[in-house]
Formats: C-alpha cells, sequence, structure tokens
C-alpha cells in the first residue's frame, strides 16, 4: 500500500496503490475496478444475489458498509435489483448522530431509499439503557456482544419491513479470519461451519451474505478514500475489541511479513467451512418467546439477553 509514481500496471496511468500480495501498481480507476470486479465475483460464485433480488444493505456510516452500498449501487443496476439501506440506531449520544446524518446524505447521493429503526423503538430501550441495566443486575457481557445481539436482530426486522429478500453486510476478508481464529480459540466448530458464505435460506426466506468476505480491510479504507466517500471514523465510545483486537494486530502483523498469507487462510477457512457445512446437520427451532428461528431449542438468544437485561421473561423482542 501506499503512494508511488510508477505506471499502472494496466493502463499507465500515475499509480496510487501498491498491491504487495500481487505485486501490481494501480491507478484510482483499475483499482476501483478491480475491486468492484472482486465482489462481483464473490457474489456470484456464492450465489449471493439472485436477479432481481431486494436486497437490504446493513449501512452503519462507516467506510465498510458505505464502500458496500457504493459498490452494490454499481452492480445492482445492471442485475435488476433494487437496494434499500438500513441503519440501526443504538442511542450513542453524539456518535451514532454523526454516521446517521451521513449515511443518510450518502443514501439520497446514491439515490437509494434509506429507513432507520432504533432501539427504543424496537426494544424498549436504547444501547445506553442496556448497558446500565447490565450494570444494575451484575450481567458479565460485553458492550459489543449485547450491542451485536440486539444489532443482528434489529437489521432482521428492517429488512423485513423494508420487503427484502437478502439481508447484505459489510464484513471483510479481516473480520472473517478474526471470527475464524476467536471460533477457534473458543472450539465453535459449529460456528465455523455457519462461516462457509453461501447463503442458507431461512424459514422466512431472508438470506444473509457479506459480499466483501474476499476482499482486505485495508483496501475498502483505500477504496472509500479514492472515492470520495464520506464515512464516519470516530469509533464507538462503547467499542471493547477484546480478543478481536489481538487477533486484528496478529493479522496484520503475519501480513506485513509474508504478502498474501491473508488470502491464504481464508482459502483454508472456505474450506474447511465447507466441509463442516456439508456434515453437520443443522437443527432448527422456534423461539418460545418470539416464535422465530433459532439454532438451539427453547429462548433465542436475543429473547434470552433481553430476559437478563430488564428481568421481564413476560416480553421477547
Ligand atoms: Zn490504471
Ligand atoms: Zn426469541
Amino acid at each position: 500500500m501506499g503512494m508511488s509514481t510508477r505506471p499502472c500496471t494496466y493502463c499507465n496511468a500515475e499509480s496510487v496503490y501498491h498491491r504487495r500480495y500481487s505485486g501490481e501498481y494501480l491507478c484510482s480507476r483499475c483499482f476501483t475496478r478491480s475491486v468492484q470486479r472482486k465482489v462481483a465475483r464473490t457474489v456470484s460464485r456464492y450465489s449471493m444475489i439472485r436477479y432481481g433480488d431486494r436486497v437490504a444493505v446493513a449501512v452503519s456510516g462507516g467506510k465498510d458498509s458505505l464502500s458496500l452500498l457504493h459498490i452494490l449501487s454499481r452492480a445492482s443496476r445492471r442485475h435488476g435489483n433494487e437496494l434499500v439501506a438500513v441503519t440501526i440506531d443504538e442511542g450513542i449520544a453524539g456518535y451514532r448522530d454523526e454516521s446517521l446524518s451521513i449515511a443518510r446524505e450518502f443514501t439520497s447521493m446514491l439515490g437509494i431509499e434509506h429507513i432507520t429503526l432504533s432501539y427504543r423503538e424496537l426494544f424498549g430501550s436504547t444501547l445506553e439503557g442496556f448497558l446500565k441495566m447490565r450494570g444494575e443486575n451484575g450481567i458479565n457481557m460485553s458492550s459489543c456482544a449485547i450491542c451485536g445481539t440486539f444489532r443482528r436482530r434489529a437489521i432482521d426486522i428492517a429488512a423485513k419491513v423494508a420487503g427484502a429478500d437478502v439481508i447484505a453486510t459489510a464484513h471483510n476478508l479481516d473480520d472473517m479470519l478474526q471470527t475464524f481464529l476467536i471460533n477457534i480459540s473458543a472450539g465453535d466448530v459449529e460456528r465455523i461451519a455457519w462461516m462457509y458464505p453461501e447463503p442458507v435460506e431461512y424459514a422466512d426466506g431472508l438470506r444473509k451474505v457479506k459480499p466483501l468476505l474476499e476482499v482486505y480491510e485495508h483496501e475498502i479504507a483505500f477504496y472509500a478514500l479514492t472515492n470520495d466517500i464520506p464515512f464516519q471514523s470516530e469509533q464507538c465510545p462503547y467499542m471493547n475489541e477484546g480478543i478481536r483486537g489481538y487477533m486484528r494486530e496478529f493479522l496484520n502483523g503475519l501480513e506485513q511479513r509474508h504478502p498474501g498469507i491473508k488470502y491464504n487462510m481464508l482459502n483454508t477457512i472456505l474450506k474447511v467451512s465447507k466441509t463442516l457445512r456439508d456434515n453437520l446437520e443443522f437443527k432448527r427451532y422456534r423461539c418460545s418467546v418470539c416464535s422465530r428461528e433459532c439454532s438451539s431449542a427453547g429462548v433465542c438468544s436475543s429473547c434470552m439477553l433481553a430476559m437478563r437485561l430488564v428481568g421481564d421473561a413476560g416480553r421477547g423482542i
């Protein structure tokens, strides 16, 4: 990565990006196209989005989700797809307000419908309120784990509201590797099986896809930069990365010494997760509180968390 005065490997224009793992020098236009083509290949290889699908894109206002929206908005015109951006307002004063306005402006610039739903209207409290309840009830769970559980549910609901067939999230290659290492560390084999990118169709007909899973995080950052995509760079004030942060540093150190090693790791993950997916029998259950589909018998993780926090066994989400 970095500036260079070498000509672009493809068109001879001045290059602005050096792709270390391939040796390519790229001008802004060729770099942008290479990322768009890579995403298009990922989408088609794993049958993520079909012709005519209505796609809900989860947009946080950060570089990954806005770049994803930018990339899909180009491709969707050719593939008969309608996009709708969905943003979840967790209720984090200051932080979320800025990203909401960035998301609103960017979607209107692209001419994409934008839906916002809040934790307060969906679950009866803001994240800040839930974190207070966590303290009061002595629940040992990180802010990100609490927020992530509610966010997944909120995005599902938003996609339903939007009438979408597919939910696209902006998880990138680095996210995939970190998640894999975390699952390995936790001995969670079933979750590794779930990492295989070919979408599973849920009972409610929704599919979940990650079109950026083969793109390095720093290439998405450069994509946003070189395409003048405005994004929020401020981090969430509650961010508590824990083990994920260590995994990120570890992987970046490896890549620094061995350019391309992250790709090799991803390819291994894809093979391993495919084998596991093919051989594991996934049982589906219905949550006894909200009656949504879930992976274990009894109460789903969102309802369980809401009950633990609010302490009201009758109320699901
Ligand atoms: Zn070029
Ligand atoms: Zn439930």
